[in-house]
């Protein structure tokens, strides 16, 4: 749903939490329409198709606009992807709901496939490996070849919603996927580089600043503390 002001996405998480069903118990599971033609084996596709569906537990939601409350969206689903090994989960289904509980489902609805989820986080963890050792042929391959048109453009006249000058045409995502790929694109286009907390066990990350280490001050003093017991 978009804010007819602002262009922002609103998205929806479902309060009760996600779970992952097998995909035979769910029927009417929309495609995420990853809309590339991504090459598969057989032995891919079906460790894939196994991974099963994730859905919300219960119909009851409640809404966040990740374009301003969820700054490393893109690079917490990117971290997820480790492995390409069909005997080892990457991500896990426990990464998959801890994602979900707090961001909600990639696409619109109540459910998705999972490998969905999968090949999202491949291709942006892809995308983040490249230019993190500042290969950006790469990375401009990997946003070409594999990005959704999961977007749409809006007109903005500005960001408080009175009248200004400065009318802006703008790309605005329809789904979480298309808007990870814009946020990660954007530390290639706005030089926007993304840092990791050094918490033990923090997923966060936030826009890099030379001096900032931490997602908040709770994880500076779990850091230290951690430091010290060891
Ligand atoms: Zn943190």
């Amino acid at each position: 749903m978009f804010n007819s002001t602002t262009g922002d996405l609103t998205w929806s998480v479902c309060t009760a939490g996600y779970e992952v069903v097998e995909a035979e118990e769910e029927t009417n599971v929309p495609d995420a329409q990853l809309g590339t033609d991504f090459y598969l084996s057989e032995t891919q596709q079906a460790y894939l198709l196994k991974r099963g569906v994730v859905r919300a537990k219960e119909l009851d939601t409640k809404e966040y606009i990740p374009s301003s409350e969820a700054d490393g969206l893109a690079r917490q689903l990117a971290a997820m992807f480790q492995y390409e090994n069909p005997l080892v989960q990457s991500p896990t289904d426990d990464q998959v709901l801890a994602f979900s509980n707090r961001f909600g489902l990639l696409v619109p609805g109540d459910k998705m496939y999972v490998h969905d989820i999968v090949l999202t986080c491949k291709y942006l963890h892809l995308f983040a490996e490249a230019i993190d050792r500042g290969d950006k042929v790469k990375a401009r391959e990997v946003f070409n070849n594999t990005v959704v048109p999961g977007m749409t453009v809006r007109l903005i006249g500005s960001k408080s919603g009175r009248l200004t000058a400065d009318w802006k045409l703008e790309v605005e995502p329809v789904n979480l996927i298309a808007l990870a790929w814009l946020q990660i694109a954007s530390e290639l286009t706005a030089g926007k580089a993304m840092k990791k907390c050094d918490a033990p066990d923090c997923l966060e990350w936030f826009p890099g600043r030379s001096n900032k280490r931490f997602c908040n001050n709770r994880c500076k003093m779990a850091f230290h503390r951690h430091h010290r017991a060891g």
